[in-house]
């Protein structure tokens, strides 16, 4: 009986959003300021913002939000925060990472080939940032009144050693007053993301005495001794469900061909759709770099060389932690997105990934990511592309799922 009473107040709650001239004002100046922001997105993306470096960017994202009448801030941490005051203290918070994963130097510089934008981070995080201001703007422009009020967000430290470190402090600040948190990531509508991937981002480094690769051929070698480790490890059976993953992303050490290097690290990224399951894959980590050492040790001792003062030092150091979490059946989040689909005639499944919800959700603070349309391809990669083509329905679908959570008021 609950859950019909439930369902009934949802579909009216649709209904009226569907019915609101206000709301179908929306969603026309969004299709109709596609291009605009189109070009948007180019100069956010061509303001380079690597994670901890996205200052300037942030200055600009501020302006921007600013001049669509919102009262806007900077906090300690470096999220710029804009502030659309509904009748409720209560937030509905929408929020798309500043940060990409391209290091200073990287040309991002927007280049055209046919249809498509070409240029690191033109989609992750482009896409997400310049739906955010367009909706931002267009809310005001069709005067809507929220009950709800809405935090537009742009936030730091989302990608890699980030660690999601800006909306980590974002909800400790609000979380009183929190009740969704809609992150926008990227351009995908065929999916949704409402449960959290876990992730541990693991730093290795392995230390020795060094020396000449002839005349001190025997004394224990850090990259030998990772290479055994690693050779170990990547061997590890782990299982398809839940599904687990591993990556040895970086690796470094050396100074010459001829040398025995003092020194040796990687970093390597685990992820599993259980915390179980990822703890079980730290244990097989730190197992086979152990025994990595040890046998590289070992060989040594065979050439006679062991000694007090050729031992190797492992040291195994947690970078990141991302926890899991997951968006409940029920929750008016995913009735909201669910309408906004219906309504715009989209299909899409739902997905487990990494991203800003993860830290919401591992509160039980309900939280999606969603691409904000259009195509994309080569995230995190020099060639990423992406083709604004009916980034329109994108739009849409973010403003009338927001617009679902908080709310309207006459
Ligand atoms: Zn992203």
């Amino acid at each position: 009986m609950t859950s019909f009473i439930q369902n009934l107040a949802r579909k009216t709650a649709a209904a009226q959003l569907r019915d609101d001239p206000r709301v179908a004002r929306v969603l026309d100046i969004l299709r109709n300021t596609a291009s605009a922001t189109t070009d948007e997105q180019i100069r956010i993306t061509e303001i380079p913002a690597p994670s901890f470096h996205e200052a300037t960017r942030a200055a600009y994202f501020k302006k921007q939000l600013s001049g669509a009448g919102l009262r806007v801030e900077t906090d300690t941490t470096g999220n710029v925060i804009g502030v659309w005051a509904g009748t409720s203290p209560d937030i509905v918070m929408l929020t798309a990472h500043l940060d990409t994963v391209f290091p200073a130097g990287t040309d991002v510089h927007v280049k055209r080939e046919g249809g498509r934008l070409l240029a690191p981070g033109i989609s992750d995080n482009g896409t997400g940032l310049a739906a955010l201001l367009a909706l931002a703007r267009a809310l005001g422009e069709a005067k809507i009144k929220t009950k709800m009020t809405i935090l537009f967000v742009g936030d730091v430290g989302e990608e890699g050693e980030g660690n999601l470190h800006g909306i980590r402090a974002l909800v400790d600040t609000y979380k009183s007053q929190l009740k969704y948190v809609i992150a926008l990531d990227g351009s995908a509508i065929e999916y949704v993301t409402t449960a959290a991937l876990a992730s541990r981002r693991v730093e290795v480094t392995i230390e020795g005495p060094g020396g000449h690769s002839w005349s001190d051929f025997g004394t224990p070698n850090p990259i030998h001794a990772l290479g055994r480790g690693i050779g170990r490890f990547v061997a590890s059976r782990i299982p398809e469900v839940p599904r687990t993953s591993f990556n040895v992303g970086e690796i470094e050490g050396g100074t010459s061909v001829n040398s025995i290097p003092s020194r040796a690290s990687m970093k390597v990224d685990l992820r599993s759709e259980s915390d179980a399951e990822l703890n079980k894959l730290e244990g097989l980590l730190r197992d086979a770099m152990k025994t990595g050492v040890d046998d590289e040790m070992s060989a040594a001792r065979d050439r006679g060389m062991a000694g007090s003062t050729s031992l190797l030092d492992l040291k195994i150091n947690i970078l990141g932690i991302r926890p899991s979490g997951e968006l409940p059946e029920n929750s008016p989040l995913l009735a909201a997105l669910l309408a906004a689909d219906s309504q715009l005639g989209n299909r899409s499944r739902r997905e487990r990934s990494s991203t800003d919800a993860n830290i919401p959700l591992s509160l039980g603070i309900p939280a999606i990511s969603l691409g904000a349309g259009g195509r994309s391809g080569g995230a995190h990669t020099l060639d990423e592309w992406y083709d604004p083509t009916g980034r329109e329905l994108g739009l849409q679908r973010v403003a009338l799922t927001v617009l679902g959570v908080a709310g309207l008021e006459q």
